[in-house]
């Protein structure tokens, strides 16, 4: 296999250390060979760093250095056999590749490689005990050879994370990491889109009517859409929290929907309007200026006005947080916490938290009604909901079953596509006005 690989491969150029080819040809090869690669001789791909390296370096010199390394490559290559091919990545990680017929027999063949590192080595009249943390990962059949090479190079590092001097292997789950360069990439093209969508008025609001249990609308929660690129939310707005835009479209979504509030009530519907915002945006020290800002634009009645908080931030004892809160309230403006569940609080820390509504998240909602189990944690959502004096609203309930169990449960406010998916600002005036003839 190595001879086939080689006359591939464009002049590979051998590290002179340990022989093994270089990084560029690591990638070249992964390509070729999962082109190769069937059911029965999947391609694995097995990383290892050594432990300690710089230590060594520290002790004996880099010269100190290479013979170890130049050792400990040597033992590789003798154990592996001529069917496995070796690359050096860096100065002290390694890649091989090899067919191996399954996950366990590539994670017994990394031990073997463990074993034969952790040899003791001499050098210069003192016995070194190496060490190193290997990852495993075996291609599957739709996986991108490069997606492979990271899910390997992650679960080295989290061998190394585990204290090294082991092996581990990688879930056949995708994972974004050093490697993620086609992640990146697709992150930065979207960051691009999104400050586009800024600059070219691209942006807009959708509203979806929450209803209550006796058919009233109670709240319209405003939800960001881009229209000048094919972008859904749960796409881009993780992005834009990950790369600070969001405050840029938070401030922007909460002027918005202040303005919609304002429109809402001068057409005769004095509907709140519950806008999300985010845990970087609300733990900003400028925050209530923002806010103040957005109700004098928009001079709305700040009683129209809920913001949408996640359960986290609720936790968060940070000084800035808690004056957020308080400057909220003491602005008139409600304060919901939004897909609640989802996080890490528990049900006790609810009354010490400062919101009037509840949104329990749509991981319960679409259990039900046949999953007693989320049945029984809506009920105590619920049943303490009230008992704090707070509306409890369910979110993404899409069936007539649904509805029937969460309002059985207690739940008092209902919010998903059975009553109305999130439209435009004109759909959503007509959608009121049709369902008050009506
Ligand atoms: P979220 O705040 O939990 O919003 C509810 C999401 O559930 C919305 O997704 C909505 O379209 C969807 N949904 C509502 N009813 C149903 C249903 O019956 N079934 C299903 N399957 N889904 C339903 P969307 O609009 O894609 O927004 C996703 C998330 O993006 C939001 O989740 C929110 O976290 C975030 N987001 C949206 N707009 C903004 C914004 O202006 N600012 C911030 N910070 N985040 C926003
Ligand atoms: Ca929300
Ligand atoms: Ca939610």
């Amino acid at each position: 296999m190595l001879s086939l690989i080689n006359q591939n491969l464009q002049a590979p150029l051998n590290d002179p250390i340990t022989g093994f080819l270089n990084r560029t040809d690591c990638f070249d090869a992964v390509a070729q060979l999962a082109s190769r690669a069937t059911s029965e001789r999947p391609l694995s791909i097995v990383w290892i760093a050594l432990d300690r390296i710089k230590q060594i370096n520290e002790s004996f010199g880099h010269q100190g250095g290479d013979v170890v390394i130049f050792q400990i490559a040597s033992r590789l290559r003798n154990k592996s056999g001529t069917d496995a091919l070796w690359f050096r990545m860096a100065g002290d990680e390694f890649v091989c590749l090899s067919p191996v017929g399954n996950s366990e027999l590539a994670h017994q063949f990394a031990s073997t490689l463990l074993n034969e590192i952790q040899a003791p080595l001499p050098l210069n009249n003192l016995l070194l005990h190496p060490s190193a943390s290997l990852g495993v990962a075996i291609l599957e059949t739709d996986e991108t050879p490069s997606a492979c090479l990271e899910r390997a190079d992650r679960a080295m590092n989290s061998a190394k994370r585990a204290g090294g001097g082991r092996v581990e292997s990688s879930s056949p789950e995708a994972i974004p990491g050093r490697w993620g360069v086609h992640l990146a990439h697709h992150e930065l093209q979207i960051e691009n889109q999104l400050h586009l969508a800024i600059g070219q008025g691209g942006l807009c609001l959708h509203y979806q009517p929450c209803v209550d249990n006796e058919g009233r609308i109670s709240s319209v929660e405003a939800l960001m859409r881009c229209t000048s690129h094919p972008l859904s939310p749960n796409e881009f707005i993780p992005i834009a929290e990950k790369t600070g835009l969001i405050i840029r479209l938070g401030e922007w979504s909460l002027l918005e929907g202040a303005r919609f509030a304002k429109r809402l009530a001068a057409s005769g519907q004095h509907t709140t309007v519950s806008i999300n915002v985010s845990r970087a945006q609300f733990s900003a020290q400028n925050f209530p200026q923002t806010l103040h800002a957005a109700l004098l634009c928009a001079d709305v009645n700040p009683g129209l006005i809920e913001l949408e908080l996640t359960e986290s931030l609720f936790m968060d004892n940070s000084s800035t947080v808690q004056t957020n809160l308080r400057a909220t309230l003491d602005a008139g403006i409600k304060i919901a916490i939004d897909d609640f569940g989802t996080g890490y609080s528990c049900l006790a820390t609810l009354k010490d938290i400062s919101a009037g509504k509840i949104k329990i998240d749509r991981a319960f909602v679409v259990a039900l009604p046949h999953d007693r189990r989320a049945l029984s944690v809506v009920r105590s959502i619920a049943r303490l909901g009230e008992d704090l004096g707070m509306l409890v609203v369910a979110e993404g309930v899409e069936s007539q079953d649904q509805v029937d169990s969460l309002l059985d449960a207690g739940v008092h406010i209902i919010q998903g596509y059975i009553h109305a998916r999130p439209m435009p600002e004109e759909s959503l005036l007509a959608w009121l006005m049709n369902r008050k003839n009506t």
